[in-house]
Order: C-alpha cells, then sequence, then structure tokens
C-alpha cells in the first residue's frame, strides 16, 4: 500500500482526474491518510505588508538599484483579484500543477513536521539516521512545529544535507473553498490560501535568511486553484509517489517496505515530528539496503531546476 503502480503517473498533467482518483484510492492513499498531518489548525498568521510597492533603493543622483533578491511575489491583493473568480475542478493529493516526481536519476525523501498539539516533536533518531548515512533530505516544516522549535529549525536550516520547505502556517488543506480533509477544515478562500501558504514563507525568509521553493500543504490536499495560487507566489507545490509512513502510522516493517521500493525520480512522503512511530526504524532498515542497492538520493531543490 502506498506506491503508484509501476509505470503510472497519476499526478501527471495527461491524467483524467477520475483516473487519477481511482489510482490514488486503489493505492490507498485517499484512506490510509496522513495523520500525523491531520491535526486542528490553530492561530492566524500576521498581516503581511503588500509588496507589490516594494521601493526600489534608489540614491541620490544615482540610478535606481535593484537589489538582488528573487522576484517579489505578488501581493495578497493581486492574488486575491487574478484567482477569486476561478472555480476549482479538482480536489486531493495529485492535482494539476502538484508536483510528484521528478526526472532525476536520484529519489527524493521528504519529511514533514506538522506541529500542533500532537506534533511538535522531533524524530532526531531518524536525523541521525540520515547524518549517518549521509543521505539528503527536504524538511517540510510548517509554522506551528518552528515555532516550537526556532533552535532546532534553525540547525536544521544550517545543514547543508538538508533542505527546509514550507508546510503552510496553520496546517490547514489548501482550497479556496473550505473543502476539508481528514475532518480537518481548509482553507476557505484565494485570500486564505494566500495567508496560509506566504505566513509560513514569511516567518521562514525571515528566520533562516532563504525563502523556502517548494510547499506541501497540510494534510496534502489542495483543489487545482489552490495549487495555481502556489505557483503564483513563486513556490512549487509538492506531493508524492510513495507513501512511506502513512501519516507516521505504519510499523517499521511497513515502513522498510513501502521504502523499500523506491527508485529513481520517486519522491517519498514521511514525518520527522512523531518519534513514537515506526518511521526512524523502518528507514534504518531501508536505506542501507537502498544504498547497497545503488539508489541514490537528492534534496528536491537538487533535482527540479529553477
Ligand atoms: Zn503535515
Amino acid at each position: 500500500m502506498g506506491e503508484f503502480p509501476a509505470g503510472g503517473n497519476p499526478a501527471g498533467p495527461s491524467a483524467l482526474p477520475g483516473r487519477r482518483s481511482l489510482l490514488l484510492a486503489a493505492a490507498g492513499l485517499t484512506a490510509a491518510g496522513l495523520a500525523a498531518c491531520a491535526q486542528q489548525p490553530d492561530a492566524t498568521p500576521a498581516a503581511r505588508p503588500d509588496q507589490a510597492s516594494t521601493p526600489v533603493v534608489e540614491p541620490a543622483g544615482h540610478h535606481p538599484v535593484v537589489p538582488e533578491t528573487r522576484p517579489v511575489p505578488p501581493s495578497k491583493s493581486q492574488i486575491v483579484a487574478e484567482f477569486s473568480g476561478r472555480k476549482p475542478v479538482e480536489w486531493g493529493l495529485g492535482v494539476a500543477g502538484v508536483v510528484t516526481k521528478t526526472a532525476s536519476t536520484h529519489a527524493v525523501l521528504t519529511f514533514d513536521a506538522c506541529g500542533g498539539p500532537r506534533g511538535t516533536e522531533c524524530d532526531h533518531r531518524l536525523l541521525k539516521t540520515l547524518r549517518r548515512l549521509n543521505v539528503p533530505a527536504t524538511l517540510f516544516v510548517n509554522g506551528r512545529w518552528i515555532k516550537a522549535n526556532p533552535g532546532l529549525a534553525a540547525e536544521l536550516a544550517a545543514d547543508p544535507l538538508f533542505e527546509l520547505a514550507n508546510h503552510g502556517f496553520r496546517h490547514q488543506p489548501l482550497s479556496v473553498s473550505g473543502r476539508s480533509a481528514y475532518g480537518i477544515a481548509g482553507t476557505s478562500n484565494v485570500g486564505e490560501v494566500y495567508d496560509e501558504i506566504m505566513g509560513n514563507q514569511d516567518v521562514m525568509e525571515q528566520l533562516f535568511g532563504k525563502a523556502p521553493r517548494f510547499f506541501r500543504a497540510g494534510t496534502a490536499y489542495y483543489d487545482d486553484v489552490a495549487a495555481a495560487i502556489t505557483h503564483a507566489v513563486g513556490l512549487v507545490p509538492v506531493n508524492f509517489t510513495v507513501n512511506g509512513d502513512g501519516g507516521a502510522t505504519f510499523p517499521a516493517p511497513v515502513v522498510a517496505s513501502e521504502v523499500g521500493k523506491i527508485g529513481a525520480g520517486q519522491i517519498v512522503i514521511s514525518h520527522f515530528n512523531q518519534p513514537a512511530g515506526g518511521t526512524a526504524e523502518g528507514y534504518e532498515r531501508a536505506l542501507p539496503r537502498l544504498v547497497d542497492r545503488g539508489v541514490t538520493f537528492a534534496r528536491l531543490g537538487d533535482t527540479l531546476p529553477l
């Protein structure tokens, strides 16, 4: 359970939504769940200044100097104006626009830290294993987890083995119409989608001095309009090809079995905020075998061109 059929591309742009849903259901993904992700959101992002009018630095008597930074994302009001009339046609884990695999020869391990009442711990055993085997990974961190673990988050951000990515501010399913997943209400409009993405983006950029390139919604659910909004604000929405730990609910042998199947181009989702689960032990079993088999690993940013 948890892996798409061999050769299948359920989330590819050419796949029909109905076909995709059937494949996801067949793979157990809609029911297996991402339980560690299924936690209620809290808090509200701070108001973000409208960046549309970010001034260019212009010393007196000189031509304007444009700071060498990434492009300024559209403002909330611009996003609301552009997307508010659009009706979503898809809802799920593999909607149009969400990346679920790469063209790389490497496999990509992604681990989420969801935050919230039962989600703010850190699986140090898992991180230790990754470091011992020198296996890189992309870590999707939620704003609530960062708030509970600021020192640890900074340490992970400074470790070149890892790449930090954005797992949302309040850990909400990303919907423009209030759809829910696992009983958790999603964002209810375009403005809330913007806040869910950019609230945590601002936190991460300010704390770590680097803006994440990748986003994964809380519960991993999106509609296609929300996925398009994610692209519009400069991030790539990412899900997965292989569900490695079923929301940190799989026992270690199942984690080892699922992760043990992975190969080039696949993106694996697991969690590093549930140390009581079987995730760390499962990876301890699977990773040495994968390395022996010649499977290589890279961070998402090393496999997806800018
Ligand atoms: Zn999560």
